[in-house]
């Protein structure tokens, strides 16, 4: 297995508290590599966090070997979106990575935001 363990702890790292159970959060999915939630802010109607179960840091440590486990984030997002009903009107997907990608929690995240016409926050330079 491929195993990216970041400076941080996961004993410190709330998505890691989140995945352990230590903090209480209902999965909307779950299965042996990954789960989902929803954010705690959302920003549309349907806004849900797809996590690993591992602690990764960012995209920016994600491996060849962990190809199987991003691609599978991908679908299981896919999924929750024809579940919740979104999939015909569309969704955004969203990896933020580092400080310029405004990245908060240190665990990858992959953000399913839709529910509504979405605000596009990026423009042309
Ligand atoms: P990012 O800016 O891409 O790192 O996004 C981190 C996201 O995690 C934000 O949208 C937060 O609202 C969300 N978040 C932080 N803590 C929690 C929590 N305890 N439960 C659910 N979502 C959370
Ligand atoms: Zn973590």
């Amino acid at each position: 297995m491929s195993s990216v363990t970041c400076q941080m702890s996961s004993a410190s790292c709330i998505f890691c508290q989140i995945v352990k159970k230590e903090i209480p959060k209902d999965f909307v999915y779950e299965d042996s590599e990954i789960v989902a939630f929803e954010d705690i802010h959302p920003v549309a109607p349907v806004h849900i966090l797809i996590i690993p179960k591992r602690h990764i840091e960012s995209v920016n440590e994600l491996q060849k070997e962990d190809r199987e486990l991003a691609g599978n984030m991908i679908l299981a997002a896919k999924g929750l979106a024809r579940k919740l009903k979104i999939s015909q009107d569309g969704y955004k997907l969203l990896f933020r990575t580092g400080k310029h990608g405004g990245q908060e929690v240190e665990h990858l995240h992959l953000h399913l935001i839709g529910g509504a016409k979405l605000y596009e926050e990026i423009r042309p330079i």
